[in-house]
C-alpha cells in the first residue's frame, strides 16, 4: 500500500483506522498452498481470531479456503461468511461440552482437546467423528506467551496419554479421525516444527481410519526490514515429501491441513493514527496519538514490534520519538524509534496490523473501537463502523438511583 494512498484513506474515513489490503492476503495465501502443491489433498483453514471481519472471511470463502474457529460464535460468523459446515474446524479449548454439541450439531468438524470431553462426547455421540487436538511437547518457537505446545500448556491432549485416548475410543465406539496440533506463533526453527511433526505421525498411526493431519500453525512473518520470517518453501518442500511418505505407509491420501492466522492477514493491515500532541520530557520526546492499548494491544501484550511511519511527512528529518497512547495505562506503541519528524495533527501508520489488533480491540476508557477499511480490487470499502456513544452505552441496563 502506498503512503498517499493510506493519507486519502484517513482524510477519508477519519481516525483511527484500520486498512486491510486484499491484495496481499491473496497473495500469502497463494504461497503457502503453493509451497504444498505436491501434496494430493490440502487445507488451508484461517484461523479466524486473528482478523474476523465478515468481509475478510468472505474473501477467504472465495479463495477456497477452509475456516479454523475456536468459539460458536466464530463457526455461525464463518457460516454467514458462506462456509459451508464441512469447511470449519472448530478448535476450542476449555469450553463447555454443551457449546461442543452444539457446534456438531450444525455439521462442522469437531476437535476435541482434553480426555474427559472427549469420553463425554464419545458416550453419548459415537457416531460424529471427531479430530484430537495432540500436545507433541515442543516448544516450537516464540515466547512462552504465545507458545502453546509447550509441557506446561493448557493446550492439548499429552502424547504421553495416547494409550487412554485408545481406551476412550474403544470404550465409546466413536471414530477418531483426524490429528491436529498447534505449537503457537512465530516457528523459527523448521527443524522443530518437524520434530514435532514427527510425533503426530507417531499419533496418527496408532489410529486406524483418520481423514487428516491437521499441524496448525505458528509461520512467522517479517516485523522489520530484513527480519526472519518461517520459510515457507523449505518447510513445504521437507514436510510434502514427509507427509506424501506417511500417506504411502498408511496407505490413503490424506488431507494435509493449516490453519495459518498470522502469515495470512498481518502484512495485509494497516493502522492509521493521529498525532494529538508532541510532548518533550527530560528523557525522550513522545508522540501522543488519538487511540492506546485499547485499538492495538500487542505491543504491550506480547512486547510486539509494529513498524511506525510518518506517513504525513515521508521525507521529513528523521528523528527519535516514543509512541504512546491516551488511555490512562503505560500504552507504549514503541520506544525510542527513528521516525521522520512528528508534528500534531500528523498520521502515523503502523504496519503488520492485519493479525490479532483489530480483534482483541475494546471500549477500555469508554472510548470507540475504531473503523476498518477493506481495499478489495483496487477499491476501498468500509467494512465496519467506527463506534459512537450509543455504542457503549449498549447493554447497559439503568437502574433509578
Ligand atoms: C490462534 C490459532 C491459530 C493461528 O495462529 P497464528 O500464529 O496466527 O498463525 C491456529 N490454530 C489454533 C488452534 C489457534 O488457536
Amino acid at each position: 500500500m502506498n503512503r498517499k494512498e493510506l493519507l486519502r484513506l484517513a482524510n477519508t474515513y477519519g481516525s483511527p483506522l484500520y486498512v486491510y489490503d486484499t491484495e496481499k492476503i491473496i497473495s500469502q495465501y497463494k504461497k503457502i498452498t503453493n509451497a504444498f502443491s505436491s501434496v494430493k489433498n490440502v487445507k488451508i483453514n484461517y484461523a479466524t481470531k486473528a482478523l474476523s471481519n465478515i468481509n475478510i472471511l468472505k474473501i477467504f470463502n472465495s479463495l477456497k479456503s477452509g475456516l479454523d474457529a475456536v468459539s460458536i460464535q466464530e463457526v455461525k460468523l464463518g457460516l454467514l461468511a458462506g462456509f459451508e459446515p464441512k469447511n470449519i474446524i472448530y478448535t476450542p479449548n476449555g469450553v463447555s461440552l454443551q457449546e461442543i454439541e452444539e457446534v456438531a450439531k450444525l455439521g462442522v468438524q469437531i476437535n476435541i482437546d482434553n480426555l474427559s470431553i472427549l469420553e463425554l462426547f464419545g458416550q453419548k455421540h459415537p457416531d460424529i467423528p471427531v479430530c484430537i487436538r495432540i500436545n507433541p511437547h515442543v516448544m516450537a518457537g516464540g515466547n512462552s506467551k504465545i507458545s502453546v505446545g509447550h509441557i506446561d500448556s493448557k493446550f492439548g491432549i499429552s502424547i504421553h496419554q495416547v494409550p487412554h485416548i485408545k481406551r476412550v475410543v474403544e470404550n465409546t465406539g466413536m471414530r477418531i479421525n483426524g490429528i491436529h496440533m498447534h505449537t503457537g506463533s512465530d516457528i523459527l526453527d523448521i527443524d522443530t516444527f518437524l520434530r514435532a511433526s514427527e510425533i503426530l505421525f507417531e499419533v496418527a498411526k496408532q489410529f486406524k481410519n483418520i481423514d487428516f493431519v491437521d499441524f496448525g500453525s505458528g509461520f512467522k512473518v517479517p516485523y522489520k526490514k530484513d527480519d526472519i520470517s518461517t520459510n515457507i518453501d523449505e518447510l513445504g518442500k521437507k514436510l510434502s515429501s514427509r507427509f506424501n511418505e506417511f500417506c504411502k505407509n498408511y496407505g490413503k491420501d490424506v488431507t494435509l491441513m493449516f490453519e495459518p492466522g498470522k502469515f495470512l492477514v498481518s502484512e495485509s493491515g494497516f493502522f492509521l493514527a493521529k498525532v494529538n500532541v508532541i510532548k518533550q520530557t527530560t528523557s525522550t520526546v513522545f508522540a501522543g496519538i488519538d487511540s492506546g492499548l485499547n485499538h492495538l494491544i500487542r505491543p504491550m501484550f506480547y512486547n510486539s514490534y509494529h513498524e511506525i511511519e510518518n506517513i504525513s511527512n515521508p521525507k521529513g528529518r528523521e528523528r527519535f520519538y516514543s509512541v504512546v497512547g491516551y488511555i490512562c495505562e503505560t500504552d507504549t506503541f514503541g520506544s525510542n524509534r527513528r521516525i521522520a519528524e512528528v508534528s500534531e495533527g500528523d498520521i502515523l501508520c503502523f504496519h503488520n496490523a492485519g493479525a490479532y489488533c483489530f480483534s482483541m480491540a475494546s471500549n477500555y476508557n469508554s472510548r470507540f473501537r475504531p473503523a476498518e477499511v477493506m481495499i478489495y480490487k483496487g477499491k476501498d470499502y468500509l467494512i465496519r463502523k467506527r463506534e459512537t456513544f450509543d455504542d457503549i452505552l449498549r447493554n447497559q441496563e439503568q437502574v433509578t438511583i
